[in-house]
């Protein structure tokens, strides 16, 4: 190990405290954590020179690859201007520009507003205070309670994590935050009072900490109509499914479906810089229009922060110029072609994919789940560390969900360093 590797390390222990970790054991003498260094494309390099494929685009961030030229360029060229500048009391260039490009991927008199904030978690906070908010100014203050789905995920700060479902994350905290119904599907909405609902919120297409789990076809333009009826808003958390990561743009467009407010962060920036985003409708807006007190009180210090302004045009800009879009359906397959291969191991009990986002669940050959002591997902992305590939498990569970630049042959690679680690880590 290099003297700059073990210095880093040595700080981190001393000093650092990492999310979701246990800290006594990551902090172990015998743990050697990664530490990386650079990015370029699809690809990752660690301080002692090695790389790796990114395999779930760093933490599900990263869209066009690491250090994209043009989105480099673009943050630097903001930042000789300003590194920030307030946003409130003040506007600036890029973040009206981003604004109306956002709402331009929906209809006319649909989502027409946006509202800043920094991260996934924050983006959901602003739909959650604006859906109830919007209640009390309309004549239904009753309207508090939120639907949500049963493992779903929303984030961390207190009221979007009283929204979540999954339970080892936020049973500790039930009785904080928000009142909420979990549902496992439209049919179990039916049965609750749209009386007292003042929005639905779910994950479109596919749960993402829950295992990467697609819905039912055809359930998100199910669970449309089902507010339309009700009057309830629908709360789209497209913070992962956001940015082409199923296929389209959004999540929403697969079924046609513009929702009430529409959550976006992780790859709004690309990847590169936190930013999220809240859109939402004319009508929710309007509500929040007349006296003092109908102003939405909320925001952040580094709202709309220009040089992440400037890396979501710069990302969305991309799009158009790669026409990566339109690159996907055969990338795609070719991930399909590849799960399928992984789907014949008889430790791989089952393979789920939406667009480039996918998961493969291992058991036991006698179909039973491992224990988890076992720490099984563990073990398998240990062993395709060594063949070169970063990704992280959600228990069981193995997420595969690269860069949009990734090429096929990135794609099988990826896999192929899976399917070597399976039986080492058996
Ligand atoms: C990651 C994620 C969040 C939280 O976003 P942060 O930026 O981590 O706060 C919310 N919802 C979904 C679906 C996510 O995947």
């Amino acid at each position: 190990m290099r003297d700059d590797t073990r210095r880093w390390i040595e700080s981190d222990k001393a000093h650092c405290w990492h999310p979701f970790t246990r800290q006594a054991e990551w902090c172990a003498a015998d743990h050697q954590p990664l530490v990386l260094t650079h990015g370029e494309g699809a690809w990752l390099w660690d301080s002692e020179g090695r790389r790796y494929l990114d395999g779930n685009s760093s933490i599900w961030t990263n869209i066009h690859g690491h250090a994209h030229p043009a989105i480099t360029a673009a943050i630097r060229a903001q930042i000789e201007k300003s590194s920030h500048l307030s946003f409130l009391g003040f506007t600036h260039p890029l973040a009206a520009v981003l604004a109306q490009r956002l709402c331009g991927f929906f209809p006319p008199g649909t989502l027409e507003r946006v509202f800043y904030s920094d991260d996934g978690s924050t983006a959901i906070e602003c739909a959650l205070k604006m859906a109830v908010q919007f209640r009390m100014q309309t004549g239904e203050p009753q309207r508090t309670r939120f639907a949500a789905f049963a493992d779903g995920y929303h984030g961390d700060t207190l009221g979007a994590a009283s929204i979540g479902g999954v339970s080892r994350f936020f049973e500790r905290f039930r009785g904080h935050g928000y009142p909420v119904t979990h549902v496992r599907s439209v049919a179990e909405l039916g049965q609750l009072d749209p009386a007292e609902l003042a929005g639905v919120v779910i994950e479109p297409l596919i749960q993402g900490v829950n295992g990467m789990r697609p819905w039912p076809p055809g359930m998100l333009a199910d669970l449309r109509g089902w507010c339309d009826g009700t009057g309830v808003h629908l709360i789209l958390d497209e913070v992962m499914t956001g940015f082409g990561r199923t296929g389209t743009m959004f999540a929403c467009q697969r079924e046609n479906v513009t929702p009430d407010f529409l959550c976006l962060a992780k790859g709004l920036t690309g990847g590169t810089l936190p930013l999220a985003a809240t859109l939402t409708t004319r009508e929710v807006y309007s509500a929040f229009l007349g006296p003092a007190e109908n102003a939405f009180y909320y925001g952040h210090s580094y709202t709309a922060n220009p040089p992440g302004c400037a890396a979501a045009l710069a990302s969305l800009d991309v799009f158009r110029d790669e026409r990566v879009l339109e690159q996907l359906p055969e990338k795609c397959q070719r991930l399909a072609a590849g799960l399928a291969r992984l789907g014949r191991h008889p430790l791989v009990h089952e393979t789920r994919q939406c667009g480039l986002v996918s998961g493969i669940e291992l058991r036991q050959p006698d179909g039973t789940e491992f224990p988890a002591a076992r720490r099984m997902g563990e073990s398998v992305c240990q062993a395709a560390r060594t063949r070169g590939l970063l990704t992280r498990p959600i228990l069981d569970t193995i997420v595969f969900m690269p860069p949009l630049c990734v090429t096929g042959d990135e794609i099988d690679f990826a896999l192929d360093a899976l399917l070597a680690g399976i039986p080492e880590a058996f």
